[in-house]
């Protein structure tokens, strides 16, 4: 499981600017994803062999109707309770502003390492002003700057040395040929709701993760014959006993357990709608390979007409628009309704995860496809492609050979997924193609 390392701070020091500069300088473990282009807030990262997901929290959003002021004290608090490490962005050239002494005064609370990085360095002045930042009483000034890229090797070596120990991944809990399942979404859409829905109390096997900082509690659990683990549930769980209100704070928690599931339940709140933060967290979900199933959650407060369901699902789509492989459920975690039916669509997904495909089918499909609509050529020399095989799944991944890989364009491509999805339906889980020049 990867630690969780969140850049807090006031808005525009630049939080943005340097999580993309610390992508970037880092190795990002992500999935080179054709004509997807996004904000992002997370991104899995490795730096000296460490790996660890770092997380913008100036993306993350509450009930949206916050002020400023309390939209960056929850985005702190939310990094108090689930983060490892906190990187607190100030401003170097405005110098030590009340916003970033209220920040630092939550944070000095905090149990977890806190670093501090002293942004817009490149000016002359930097360093000078960066000894002001002492006055926060957190930890040792580190200059960088988001723009040049400067101290961000720096940054990162501290991220690092600070890292937990995390002995030994892979959890334990559940049979082998369990699915395993981490309920994503925002703050309030109802996450703990459906957990509880789904995990009938009596069938309910607790086992804690050892060796973690926070305690990850997976959940096994068999609903008619069907054997489950819900992932990291120890927020959810936790907040629906002591009831609402007292802990509004899972968001990169949930996350954390997207790494270590098949399938995803992205929880959206009907009444709400799809909001940014949906978008990156789907999109995260995409980037990690994993199932993804969307639940549009407290459809019962959803006053409903002929055809409301369609036009909903349309908008769903088309605000997702590059997830169009997830499908979509309408449930009440609170009534229970279509619950039921949410996991058999976990099944069904979790399926197509796994799925193999035979290389036979698979050139045939692809032979058929060239044919009917052939690919771009360029001066003409066209993309040819001679075999394709499948090399992996969960995600299911295919390998084509083809004569020249810069002949491929983005448009081709997927169009290529789509006859492929077409032919073998993958409901509900990405799709990986890679290609390689034949020797
Ligand atoms: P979480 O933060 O995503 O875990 O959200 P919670 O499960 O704590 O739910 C937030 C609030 O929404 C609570 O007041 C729930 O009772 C309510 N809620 C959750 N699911 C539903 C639903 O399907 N219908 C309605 N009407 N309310 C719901």
């Amino acid at each position: 499981m990867k630690p969780i390392v969140a850049l807090v701070g006031r808005p525009n020091v630049g939080k943005s600017a340097l999580f993309n500069r610390l992508v970037q300088r880092s190795l990002a473990i992500v999935e080179d994803v054709p004509g997807v282009t996004r904000d992002r807030i997370y991104a899995d990262t490795e730096w000296q062999g460490k790996e660890f997901t770092l997380v913008d929290t100036g993306g993350l959003t509450f009930t949206g109707d916050e002020t400023m002021n309390q939209l960056v004290r929850y985005q702190a608090e939310t990094a108090i309770r689930e983060a490892d490490v906190i990187v607190l962005v100030v401003d170097g050239r405005q110098g030590v502003m009340p916003g970033d002494r209220q920040v630092a005064d939550l944070l000095r609370r905090a149990q977890v390492p806190i670093l501090l990085a002293v942004n817009k360095g490149e000016a002359r002045t930097a360093d000078q002003a960066a000894m002001e930042f002492y006055e926060l009483g957190l930890a040792e000034p580190l200059v960088v700057s988001a723009l040049h890229g400067l101290g961000t090797g720096d940054l990162l070596d501290h991220i690092i040395a600070h890292l937990p120990h995390v002995v030994q991944e892979e959890t334990t809990a559940g049979p082998d040929r369990a699915v395993r399942v981490a309920v994503a979404g925002r703050p309030n859409v109802g996450k703990s709701s459906l957990v509880n829905q789904l995990v009938g109390q009596e069938r309910m096997i607790v086992s804690a993760e050892a060796g973690t900082t926070r305690d990850a509690v997976d959940i096994a659990c068999s609903v008619d014959g069907r054997e489950y683990v819900f992932v990291d549930t120890a927020g959810l769980r936790r907040r629906a006993r002591v009831g609402e209100g007292v802990e509004k704070f899972g968001a990169l928690r949930a996350l954390r357990a997207v790494s270590r599931a098949h399938v995803v339940i992205l929880v959206l709140d009907a009444v709400a709608g799809v909001a940014d933060q949906d978008k990156k967290i789907a999109g995260y979900i995409d980037e990690a390979g994993r199932g993804l199933v969307i639940a549009v959650n407290k459809w019962d407060l959803v006053e409903k007409k002929t055809g409301t369901q369609e036009k909903y699902l349309e908008q769903v789509r088309w605000q997702l628009g590059f997830v169009d492989y997830a499908p979509v459920v309408f449930i009440s975690a609170l009534t229970g309704q279509r619950v039921k039916n949410l996991l058999e669509t976990v099944d069904r997904v979790a399926a197509e995860h796994a799925r193999t495909m035979t290389t036979a089918v698979l050139n045939e499909v692809v032979q058929e496809a060239t044919a009917l609509h052939p690919p771009p050529s360029d001066k003409g020399r066209a993309l040819r492609i001679y075999y394709v095989t499948q090399v992996a799944s969960r995600p299911p991944r295919v390998l084509c050979f083809v004569n020249d890989p810069e002949r491929l364009t983005d448009s081709y491509q997927r169009y290529l997924e789509g006859r492929l999805r077409q032919a073998f339906g993958l409901e509900g889980t990405p799709l990986r193609l890679h290609f390689r020049k034949r020797r």
